[in-house]
């Protein structure tokens, strides 16, 4: 099925996700209805229909379906319930499954792993009983992880001994929980990929991503690895999207090693804020990619035109957009009311332009 131009685009969670997604359905000649319980959401800005109401309020939902030609999110995070339901009403994109698989570390590692792809060796923790064996196989230091709601480096401690462990176990919920074995890693990266209603999967470029206090704090194309690595990548995704087959936007997010070799850390059922970079330098974004996928549209261009450094603005640091970000640098705010620290208001895009010669 492919949306005609006018069709309306239904977003769940009104965040800056959900705000792009927005933008970039407008100018593909979409209507949109963002879903999403807070009333301050920075989605609501840009679309023309909204409903503030709470996930699990079936009448609300029910309501957003009539309205809407296709159903998708913003954060992987939507409850199970929610996704079923709506499911039954419109088509949803990415489906209940790729929900379900990245909702959960321990299932997307098995399904991962289970495709051939590698990721970091780990164990399921459901008991303090477990740490002790789990630390012996893996070594330390190791991270446990909850296995559920964990962003942005949130739901995650480092743990040097087995007591350090059994506190963190004490510490970190909803159980259960997942030790990895610490990647020694060189550098992280992450790819984008889209996969179309008619199977067709494309790649954008993989990125080189530096965290901050645990948040993204710039994304860098190209990132410094190989072309075989850069392959690898690209393949490892395109098997991920068509084992889940998966429609819309996906972003997979991978430890690099010294050999080159690559781990899958995580995967986002969704667009990516590692993929803001497109919107600068790519002839068709992960944001228009993404609404092209779910409304049945062949799939864009991803190619990329100029080398480029995305930098997130957290708290105060979006005093840059109004006070000059300079010669090619892109900006683009969330328009979020209130500037907290840690909270994403924010990115700029370095773009590395070719000066035209006089
Ligand atoms: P995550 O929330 O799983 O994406 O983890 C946040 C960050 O913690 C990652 O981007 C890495 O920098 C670091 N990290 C997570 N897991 C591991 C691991 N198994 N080994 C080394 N570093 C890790």
């Amino acid at each position: 099925m492919s949306l005609p131009l006018g069709a309306t685009i239904g977003i769940l969670g009104g965040g800056q996700l959900g705000r792009m997604l927005a933008l970039a359905a407008a100018r593909l000649g979409f209507k949109t209805h963002v879903y999403c319980p807070d009333p301050e959401s920075p989605a609501f800005e840009v679309t023309p229909h909204r409903t503030i109401a709470a996930y699990d309020d079936e009448a609300a939902l029910a309501g957003f379906a009539a309205a809407v030609d296709v159903v998708t999110y913003e954060f992987e995070n939507v409850p199970a319930r929610t996704a079923t339901f709506l499911a039954a009403l419109k088509p949803l994109h990415p489906d209940a499954r790729a929900l379900a698989v990245s909702q959960d570390r321990l299932a997307e590692k098995t399904f991962i792993a289970g495709l051939g792809v590698p990721v970091a060796p780990h164990r399921a923790i459901h008991a303090a009983a477990d740490l002790a064996p789990a630390l012996a196989d893996l070594g330390t230091p190791a991270i446990l992880k909850t296995t559920r709601l964990g962003y942005d480096g949130k739901g995650q401690r480092r743990v040097a001994s087995l007591a350090e462990a059994e506190q963190a176990f004490a510490d970190l919920r909803p159980h259960p929980l997942v030790l990895e074995a610490f990647v020694p890693f060189v550098r992280e990266i992450s790819i984008i990929a889209a996969r179309g209603a008619d199977g067709s999967i494309v790649t954008f470029e993989p990125a080189e991503n530096v965290h901050r206090d645990g948040i993204l704090h710039t994304s860098t194309v190209p990132a410094a690895i190989s072309g075989a690595t850069a392959d690898a990548a690209r393949e490892h995704a395109g098997r991920i999207a068509a084992a889940l087959d998966y429609v819309g936007v996906l972003g997979i997010e991978f430890f690099a090693l010294a050999d080159g070799n690559l781990m899958v850390n995580e995967i986002a059922p969704r667009v990516h804020n590692s993929g803001h970079w497109t919107e600068a330098v790519c002839v068709t974004d992960q944001f228009e990619q993404h609404i092209r996928a779910i409304a049945g549209w062949p799939l864009g261009d991803p190619a990329r035109l100029a080398d480029v450094v995305m930098e997130n603005l957290i708290g105060d640091e979006i005093a840059v957009v109004p006070g000059g970000p300079g010669p090619g640098v892109r900006p683009h705010a969330y328009g979020k009311a209130e500037s907290r620290p840690g909270r994403k208001m924010g990115h700029l895009n370095r773009i590395d332009v070719k000066k035209p010669r006089f």
